[in-house]
């Protein structure tokens, strides 16, 4: 949980339950989370401190019962609160998370009001394996994106925009969008390592600018890293492999990878 509330981005989830079973009185309500503890950058600060969860009392009506049905909808275990994170440090800075807490299967909503047995007989909806999930539905304020500088220098302005939109929608739990715009970065900067080794004094000049030229025609890099190897100069033939290509094909296999991933999920 402490974990979770450090560094999972918005929208990422956490099974905190597993193997739910009949008789279960843990994550019914919010109090079960009150004044966890964990470690969380304070912009105040500048630095990494501990924060408290804490819970907005004038909103919550519900307090006080021990399982309401505003918990449930449609027999399932459902409901989100506001936590109120104070950092413990400097007792100013704080952070909103809007916390959504729900089951993946039905489960009954008497727990700890009658017997397991009453429970058995009346509650037949109550599945097997139920799991409980908790999940980061806001963050407020949002999290910092933390540009690294040794990489922007590199970057052009356009790379530098995808390279902000990649770590932000990472941020955000979108891995494989931040993935697009990686690759979009390492496609863009092998086109010009391609440009600074064609102007390498042993390197075939026209030969290199000729797979440009096809390339600016038909968009394809691919053929440009199969097909500049032997036109490279003899310190980089050297090393038996082709770098260009080696690059390339990290990146477009990383890339399929998490597609697979995605698809088979
Ligand atoms: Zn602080």
């Amino acid at each position: 949980m402490k974990d979770f509330l450090t560094t999972a981005g918005l929208y990422e989830k956490k099974v905190i339950l597993e193997d739910y079973k009949v008789g279960n009185k843990k994550y019914y309500d919010e109090q079960e989370f009150e004044d966890t503890t964990f470690d969380y950058y304070c912009q105040e600060e500048e630095k990494t401190t501990t924060f408290q969860l804490g819970l907005n009392y004038a909103t919550n009506s519900s307090f006080g019962s021990e399982i309401h049905d505003s918990y449930f909808k449609n027999d399932f275990l459902d409901f989100s609160f506001t936590a109120v994170c104070t950092c413990q440090s400097c007792k100013k800075e704080k952070v909103y998370f809007l916390l959504h807490v729900y089951s993946d299967k039905k489960l009954s909503q008497k727990i700890g009001t009658v017997t397991d047995e009453q429970f058995r007989q009346g509650y037949r909806y109550d599945e097997p394996n139920a799991k409980i999930y908790i999940e980061k539905a806001g963050i407020f304020p949002e999290v910092k994106i933390k540009v690294d500088k040794e990489i922007n220098k590199f970057l052009d302005k356009e790379n530098k925009t995808f390279y902000f939109k990649g770590l932000k929608a990472l941020s955000n739990n979108l891995g494989v969008g931040a993935l697009g715009y990686f690759r979009r970065i390492v496609e863009s900067e092998l086109m010009h390592i391609v440009r600074e080794v064609k102007s390498l004094p042993n390197s075939d000049k026209g030969a290199i600018q000729k797979l440009l030229d096809e390339y600016e025609k038909s968009k394809k890099v691919s053929s440009i890293y199969e097909n500049i190897y032997q036109f490279l100069p003899l310190s980089l033939q050297s090393i038996n492999y082709n770098p260009l290509m080696l690059l390339y094909n990290l990146r477009t296999s990383q890339f399929h990878r998490r597609r697979i991933f995605r698809q088979s999920i």
